[in-house]
């Protein structure tokens, strides 16, 4: 059984989905595992590293021969993975609503394409979500960005010179990236309100100490689909939801935008005329501005600068944080394929619930049920 791990190729890509940790623990299992030179650079894990873990450090086609997993952050080009064996599983992150010439290419390949994204949310699964330990970095990061740009201090402080008075941040989506981002601003002293589409956050940000800001009064609106994720709301509940959100965030000096719908572009939150009524100076932080974004005028990478309002976000926030971002995702892709090793045949073999939530390609069809669907 050889695995192979990859430099990654996309622009700006900072992650590695291997650490030497990992590495000792798929040797652990009997595999071999083989590490493209530099693959770990850009966070911070020399090629010695791996070595010293056991692993066999080489060029692209020299790690990926007679490869039967290929391990990824973002699913390489198959041309790459030319001399793996065929049938070969690649476990990365696929994008495969956004990216369907790509599934097609591995499906034609004949590689076993496994997309982390759609790991599914069960209990099980929880220590195998990129999704989660990706976003938590995120909502962490995005925090710290906005408040870097901010002209003004997070914390109330008293001083000889007279008060600053505390930031006032509002976090719209309380997921595991809006939950996080609560926490950050928390501990930096902001004060701190959430709101989201799902009624269930309610207690999760009052437990976090910060305020929620909910649309109240609008009939049958639940906001939650299958999994936990958000369902798409009524035309009442957006108008009810972005007049709430224009009377709050006029006041408001950060606003984290985490908002997400499954295979859809991101929602949007926030207008051009609503950043109109902020103060000068405040910050607008879109996470979701690789999805489309949850903010007008978003543009990923880019400062732009509304009204006297910074807007910001970045297409690829967790590589901001490429150590833990890697060391994280590397874990998650462990837990994976070692929860299902098959001592005997020395290779993991995936059960009907979890493998067919994230078996995208198979021996040359597209198979997942959400992209036939
Ligand atoms: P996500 O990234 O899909 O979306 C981010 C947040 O945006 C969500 O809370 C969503 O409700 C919210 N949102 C969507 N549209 C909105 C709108 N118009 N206005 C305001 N908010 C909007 O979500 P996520 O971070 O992946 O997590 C969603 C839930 O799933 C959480 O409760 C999380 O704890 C749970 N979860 C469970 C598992 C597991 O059990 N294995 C794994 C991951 C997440």
């Amino acid at each position: 059984m050889r695995i192979a791990v990859l430099k990654e190729r996309a622009a700006g890509e900072r992650r590695v989905a291997a650490t030497p940790e990992t590495v000792r623990k798929f040797i652990g299992l009997g595999a071999d595992l083989a590490v493209e030179s530099g693959a770990g650079e850009n966070a911070a894990i020399p090629d010695s590293a791996y070595a010293d873990a056991g692993a066999q450090i080489g060029t692209a086609p020299q790690v990926v021969k007679d490869a039967d997993i290929v391990l990824g952050i973002q699913a390489p080009d198959p041309a790459i993975l030319q001399g793996a064996r065929k049938g070969a599983f690649v476990a990365a992150l696929f994008d495969p609503f956004g990216n369907a010439d790509l599934v097609q290419a591995y499906a034609e390949g004949g590689f076993e394409a496994l997309s982390m994204e759609f790991m599914p949310r069960i209990t099980r699964a929880q220590s195998m979500d990129v999704l989660s330990s990706q976003s938590n970095l995120a909502g962490y990061k995005a925090v710290l960005a906005a408040a870097d740009t901010y002209g003004r201090a997070f914390p109330m402080m008293m001083t000889a010179a007279g008060t600053v008075s505390a930031a006032k941040a509002f976090i719209m989506g309380v997921g595991v990236a809006g939950l996080q981002a609560i926490a950050t601003a928390r501990r930096l002293g902001a004060q701190v309100s959430a709101t989201d589409v799902r009624s269930a956050t309610k207690e999760q940000i009052q437990s976090l100490g910060a305020k929620p800001i909910f649309v109240e009064n609008v009939a049958g609106i639940e906001g939650e689909g299958s999994g936990g994720y958000a369902t798409e709301m009524s035309e009442e509940y957006q108008k009810a939801q972005a007049e709430l959100v224009s009377s709050h965030i006029a006041r408001q000096d950060i606003v984290i935008t985490t908002a997400l719908i499954p295979g859809r572009a991101a929602p949007r939150l926030i207008s051009d005329a609503q950043i109109a009524t902020m103060r000068p100076g405040s910050v607008i932080f879109d996470l979701a501005v690789a999805q489309g974004g949850n903010v007008e005028g978003s543009v990923p990478d880019e400062i732009v600068v509304r009204h006297g309002v910074t807007i910001m976000g970045y297409s690829n926030t967790p590589s901001h944080l490429a150590a833990d971002a890697s060391a994280l995702f590397s874990r998650n892709l462990f837990n994976f394929l070692s929860a299902f090793w098959d001592k005997e045949q020395g290779r993991p073999l995936l059960d009907e619930e979890i493998g067919n939530a994230v078996r995208l390609t198979q021996d040359g069809a597209i198979v997942n049920d959400r992209l036939k669907g």
